[in-house]
């Protein structure tokens, strides 16, 4: 029988994913898109656009339409979803196949933002496009027994957000959303970096300090990396060597914001649920899962097992593409 293709696409706030039932993740770019000011053609998009970032002429500007978790520019964000499903189409079929299409948006998004991106989608040649939150998304990648009467709570921490959900029956049962994730992290550190040595860094730096030697507790052995930047008096390049355990420090706050959100939704849990969180923990997904010790410090904090999803990056797209055949169910569940 001719089976429909099935496309998952995670619009991250800082990656957006692209998932088919047979081919697995094609495409996995940073959301990011250049536009030039005078033209407001898009120049360039994904990786080669974030190349650009901090680096362009004046009239050249990457822009992130999804920064803040909410979609600041719809229009942008349209151009930039078409831009990534032209890079893809003819790989997965688009026009040929006619796919279904699931889309995770982020949860802030409104009900015009969902609809200009649904009809990007469909612009595109999708048969049929559904939305789809993304807890639920998470947890079905994280591989969860999401349509079973227990407690599943992800945690997924992206970008610009992150959000906890709690899963039993196929649907949402408390959830809750802050906006703080990894890009707030990054301008914590740039912020310490000014503050304390004068000195100017870019996002880019900024985000491969907290990779390289950011970590989610204090207690670590210190690590020392070399950085450059600008230097805000004299105005020229500088190197120094920070440590681990300042930008620990740096980090610290938007750490516990985190941690707040998790606790909250985990007091806002229906009591016949909460035992099955001892049991069975929460799992952790997107890129700031990724911080060294994060799961060690909330396991410590919320004395609940923590696990780490397989491919945390991956999650929110494998979960979408999986979605579909829970999709009508889920749609009940959501009504
Ligand atoms: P979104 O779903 O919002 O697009 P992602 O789940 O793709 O976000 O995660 C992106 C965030 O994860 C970025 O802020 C990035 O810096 C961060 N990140 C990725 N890898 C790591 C890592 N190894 N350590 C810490 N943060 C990471
Ligand atoms: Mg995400």
């Amino acid at each position: 029988m001719f089976s429909t293709a099935e496309v998952g696409i995670d619009l991250g706030t800082a990656n957006i994913l692209i998932y088919t039932k047979s081919k697995g993740i094609v495409l996995n770019e940073p959301s990011v898109v250049a536009i030039d000011v005078n033209t407001k053609q898009v120049v360039a998009v994904g990786t080669e656009a974030k190349e650009m970032v901090g680096k362009t002429p004046q009239n050249i500007i990457p822009i992130r339409p999804l920064k803040d978790g909410v979609i600041a520019d719809y229009d942008v964000t349209s151009q930039m979803l078409k831009a990534f499903l032209k890079k893809v189409s003819k790989q997965i079929g688009m026009s040929m196949r006619k796919p279904v299409v699931v889309v995770c948006t982020p949860s802030g998004s409104t009900t015009v933002e969902r609809r200009a991106i649904h009809n990007a989608v469909s612009s595109y040649g999708a048969k049929q496009v559904h939305l789809i939150e993304e807890p639920i998304a998470a947890a079905i990648g994280a591989d969860l027994p999401v349509d079973e009467p227990v407690a599943n709570v992800v945690v997924d921490i992206g970008g610009g957000t992150s959000e906890v959900g709690i899963i039993s029956f196929g649907g949402v049962v408390s959830c809750n959303s802050v906006r703080v994730g990894g890009d707030k992290m990054d301008e914590e550190i740039i912020h310490h970096i000014r503050k304390n040595y004068n000195i100017l860094i870019g996002e880019r730096t900024a985000e491969n300090i907290k990779m390289e030697i950011g970590y989610a507790h204090q207690n670590h052995k210190e690590e020392t990396m070399e950085i450059r930047g600008r230097d805000m008096v004299t105005g020229l390049p500088k190197t120094i060597t920070i440590t681990s355990k300042e930008v620990y420090l740096a980090l610290k706050e938007s750490l516990e914001q985190v941690l707040g959100a998790i606790r909250t939704t985990l007091e806002n849990c229906p009591p016949e649920l909460s035992g099955d969180i001892v049991d069975h923990g929460i799992v952790l997904t997107g890129g700031g899962a990724l911080l060294q010790g994060m799961q060690e410090w909330l396991s410590h904090e919320l004395i609940v097992p923590v696990h780490l999803a397989p491919n945390p990056l991956e999650s929110v797209a494998i979960g979408t593409g999986r979605s579909l055949k829970m999709i009508h169910k889920l749609q009940k569940a959501t009504k």
